[in-house]
C-alpha cells in the first residue's frame, strides 16, 4: 500500500524551533559559574544555538563528530545541547565527578574533537590536556572578561566564538537515526561504557516523558532540574521543557540547600527532579530554618531508591508531591514513574504512600518483564522477584563502538532485581550485585536501608552483605547519624523488630561520619564491601 502519511524526521532541532515559535518569550534562568543570575528566553537560546552551530561548522565539525562538555546546568550548556546535536554532531556530556583517569579514558574512547568546559573545571582540564590527543581546542564557557590565565595552548572563549557568527542557520534535515548524544555509564565495574542516543530515540523519549503519567509538564510549569546535565541529559529535562514550553531554571554549581531554596522561591519553581542525596540537603536546610515552599508542588526522585521517609516528609510536611522514578543511562533514562491511579485516590494516606514507595509503572514505549536465572518469565504478582528486562525505542541496543549487541533475545538486562504487581507497578528490590544472599535466600539491601533511614536519628544508611561462615552473607548496617543525635547499635537493631522478617534483621551496625558515593550520587557499595570484607560479625 502507498505511504499515506508524511515522513518527517524526528529531530532535536525541532524542539528548540518549536519552543521559539510557541514560547519565544518564556524564560531560561541560570545561576552562573561567574556568580550572578543570567536570564533570557527560548528565542535567545535558539539564536545563540544557531550561532554556535555556525561556529562549529567553521571549526570543521561534521555530522557524527563528538563534542565533549564538562559543565554544570546552565544556559550555555543548553545551547551546546541544541547547537551541537542540531547541526548533526554528537553532544558528549562528561561527568566531572568521575576519577580523572576515567574522564581521560572516556574522552579518548569517544574521540572528542572539542571540549567545552565551565571555569570550575579548568584545573581538571589543564591536568588532563596532555592525555587528550584528539582534542583540537578547549572552549571555556565564559566571556572575554572572565577568561582565565590557563596553561592550555589551544584555548578558545565561548562568547568570542559565537559572537563572531551569524544567527541565520538552517538546521539540517538529518536522518532521524543520526546519533545526537553520548553518555557513559559510571563504570562501577570495569571501564565506563558509552550509550549513543539518536535524534529519534531522544524525541520518542521526550514525548513519553512529558505526558501526564510521567513528568506531566506544561507551559504553566517552572522546572528546576537539580539532576545534572552531565548525568543522562538531566533525565531529558532540557528537551522535555522545550517541548512543553516550561520555564527552565538552572542552578549552576550551587547545589546546597540555601542556594537551591533561594532559586525555588525567587523563580516560582513548580517542579524539580533529582537524586535522593540532594533532597536530603535541601530538606534538612528547609527544616532547620523553619521555611516552607510557596510554589513548589512536585518533584521527581530517582537514580537510587527514594526512602519512604523522604516521600512522607516532602508530602506531609511540605505539601510537595513526590513521583518516584526509575531508569538508567541505557534507557535515556526513563523507564518507570510512580503516579497513583484513580482507584488509589480514595485510599488512606498510608496505603497511597506504600504504592508511591514503588518505582512505578512503565511509561508508554517501555516494555518490562522479570525473569528467573534460566530466563523464564516470572509472574507479575508483586511477590516474585527476578532480573528486570526492558525493551523500547529509547533503550540501548549496543554500547558505543561495541561489535556485539547488548541484548538477550531482544531484551536489555538492567542488572536490577525487581518485582512487578498486577497493576504494573515495579519495585526494585536490589541491584543484582547488591543483593544480600543469606542461607540461599535473598535479602533486599534497599528494604533494610529504608527502615534504617526512617529512624529519626539516622541521616543516611547503607546495608551490605558481609561474609558469614554459616549463612554465606549477613547484613551489616553502615549508618550516619543526624547532627546532635545519639543512637546505639542495639537501639537501631531493635528498631527493625516487627518491620521485617526476623531472619532479615541486620546482624550489626557501624556508625560512620559519612558514606562514599559514586559520581552519580549512589552509595558506593563496591567500596564498602571491600572495606568491610573482613568484618567480624558478633557470634
Ligand atoms: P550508573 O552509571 O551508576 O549505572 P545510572 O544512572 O545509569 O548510573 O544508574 C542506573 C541504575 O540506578 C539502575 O539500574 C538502578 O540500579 C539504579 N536506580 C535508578 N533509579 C532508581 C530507583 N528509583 N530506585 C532504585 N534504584 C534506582
Amino acid at each position: 500500500m502507498q505511504q499515506s502519511m508524511m515522513q518527517r524526521p524526528l529531530l532535536i532541532s525541532a524542539l528548540i524551533e518549536f519552543a521559539e515559535a510557541n514560547h519565544g518569550d518564556t524564560e531560561i534562568v541560570s545561576r552562573r559559574v561567574e556568580g550572578d543570575i543570567h536570564r533570557y528566553t527560548y528565542r535567545d537560546a535558539n539564536r545563540r544555538a544557531k550561532q554556535l552551530a555556525n561556529a562549529l561548522k567553521h571549526l570543521g565539525v561534521k555530522v557524527g563528530d563528538r563534542v565533549g562538555t564538562l559543565a554544570w546546568n546552565g544556559y550555555r550548556h543548553f545551547e551546546i545541547y541544541y547547537g551541537v546535536s542540531g547541526m548533526g554532531a554528537i553532544t558528549h556530556t562528561i561527568n566531572p565527578r568521575l576519577f580523572p583517569e576515567q574522564i581521560a579514558y572516556i574522552i579518548n574512547h569517544a574521540e572528542d574533537g572539542y571540549l567545552f568546559f565551565d571555569l570550575t573545571f579548568l584545573p581538571l582540564v589543564e591536568a588532563l590536556a596532555p592525555k587528550l590527543p584528539t582534542i583540537k581546542a578547549f572552549i571555556a564557557m565564559t566571556d572575554r572578561g572572565h577568561m582565565p590565565d590557563a596553561k592550555l595552548s589551544n584555548l578558545l572563549c565561548y562568547e568570542d566564538l559565537i559572537s563572531a557568527e551569524a544567527a541565520d542557520f538552517e538546521w539540517p534535515p538529518l536522518d532521524e537515526n543520526t546519533p545526537s548524544g553520548l553518555c557513559y555509564t559510571s563504570g562501577t565495574t570495569g571501564n565506563p561504557k558509552g550509550v549513543l542516543y539518536t535524534h529519534r530515540s531522544t524525541i520518542y523519549h521526550t514525548y513519553a516523558a512529558m505526558s501526564p503519567e510521567a513528568f506531566c509538564l506544561s507551559s504553566r510549569d517552572v522546572v528546576l532540574p537539580v539532576v545534572p546535565m552531565f548525568h543522562v541529559n538531566a533525565w531529558g529535562t532540557p528537551y522535555i521543557c522545550a517541548a512543553a514550553g516550561a520555564k527552565l531554571v538552572f542552578p549552576g554549581p550551587a547545589l546546597d540547600g540555601a542556594s537551591l531554596y533561594a532559586l525555588f522561591e525567587g523563580e516560582g519553581v513548580t517542579m524539580s527532579a533529582g537524586v535522593p542525596t540532594v533532597w536530603m540537603g535541601l530538606l534538612s536546610y528547609v527544616k532547620s530554618s523553619n521555611l516552607k515552599f510557596s510554589t513548589f508542588k512536585e518533584t521527581v526522585i530517582g537514580g537510587s531508591a527514594c526512602p519512604p521517609a523522604m516521600i512522607k516528609s516532602f508530602e506531609h510536611e511540605f505539601g510537595v508531591n513526590v513521583v518516584h522514578a526509575w531508569g538508567m543511562t541505557e534507557m535515556s533514562p526513563l523507564g518507570t514513574m510512580c503516579r497513583l491511579k484513580l482507584k488509589h485516590q480514595t485510599m488512606s494516606a498510608e496505603q497511597q504512600d506504600a504504592v508511591k514507595a514503588r518505582q512505578g509503572r512503565a511509561i508508554f514505549g517501555v516494555e518490562m518483564k522479570i525473569v528467573d536465572d534460566e530466563g523464564r518469565t516470572l509472574p507479575n504478582d508483586g511477590k516474585a522477584a527476578g532480573d528486570l528486562m526492558v525493551r523500547g525505542p529509547w533503550v540501548v541496543d549496543r554500547y558505543f563502538k561495541d561489535e556485539k549487541s547488548a541484548l538477550v533475545d531482544g531484551w536489555f538486562a538492567t542488572g536490577d532485581v525487581a518485582n512487578i504487581d498486577a497493576d504494573g507497578y515495579m519495585q526494585i528490590t536490589d541491584r543484582s550485585k547488591d543483593v544480600i544472599k543469606s542461607g540461599g535466600e535473598w535479602i533486599s539491601s534497599i528494604d533494610l536501608e529504608n527502615i534504617a533511614v526512617s529512624h529519626p536519628s539516622v541521616f543516611e544508611a547503607a546495608v551490605i552483605g558481609v561474609p558469614h561462615p554459616k549463612w554465606d552473607e549477613r547484613p551489616l548496617v553502615l549508618a550516619v547519624l543526624k547532627p546532635n543525635t545519639t543512637l546505639t547499635r542495639d537501639e537501631l537493631i531493635k528498631f527493625y523488630d516487627g518491620k521485617i522478617a526476623k531472619w532479615m534483621v541486620p546482624d550489626d551496625v557501624v556508625f560512620l561520619d559519612k558514606l562514599p558515593h559514586t559520581a552519580t550520587g549512589k552509595l558506593l557499595k563496591t567500596q564498602l564491601r571491600e572495606d568491610y570484607k573482613n568484618f567480624k560479625l558478633p557470634a
